[in-house]
């Protein structure tokens, strides 16, 4: 919503998607870029243009898919591991039940007492077929990790 709220909100179809909100939902998976809405590039969208270039693009230390964990609020509880469906497949009698991993295929693991990203190119949120899944985050209890 709040992506939403700085587009013209016209539904003018000019940047190809059906409505306003769907390019939001667009713009949110990396879909399609902030100047693929030509109406945001008229002088009276020059602030909500600026605006949204900063809530989408990728910052220092995210991955491809935007990941990014907060070493400062990790304590390496695991409780993302054990939720990502990428790790769960991928190690299911390890690192998918709350064990030692067994093989080097997982994409969250607890090192040093900190989750770190591996393989982040199995992520649901990686390349063209994408999904916003979002299970690492939801089920971390201190918000460290994060999707830019
Ligand atoms: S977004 Fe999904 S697939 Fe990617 S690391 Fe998090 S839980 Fe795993
Ligand atoms: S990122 Fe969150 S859920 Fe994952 S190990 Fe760190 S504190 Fe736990």
């Amino acid at each position: 919503m709040e992506i939403y709220q700085l587009l013209p909100k016209t539904n003018c179809k000019k940047c190809g998607k059906s409505t306003c909100m769907a390019f939001a939902v667009a713009l949110l998976s990396w879909e399609v870029a902030v100047e693929d809405c030509p109406p945001l590039k008229d002088v009276e969208f020059k602030n909500n243009y600026e605006k949204l270039l900063e809530m989408v693009a990728p910052v220092e230390g995210s991955t491809e898919t935007g990941l990014i964990v907060h070493e400062d609020k990790c304590f390496g509880c695991g409780n993302c591991v054990v939720a990502c469906p990428v790790n769960v497949a991928n190690d299911p009698h390890g690192a998918g039940i709350g064990r030692a991993p067994t093989n080097d295929k997982l994409i969250l693991r607890v090192e040093d007492g900190i989750v770190r990203a591996f393989n982040i190119q199995e992520c649901r949120r990686f390349g063209e077929n994408r999904i916003l899944c979002n299970l690492c985050i939801i089920t971390c209890p201190t918000e460290a990790i994060e999707f830019v």
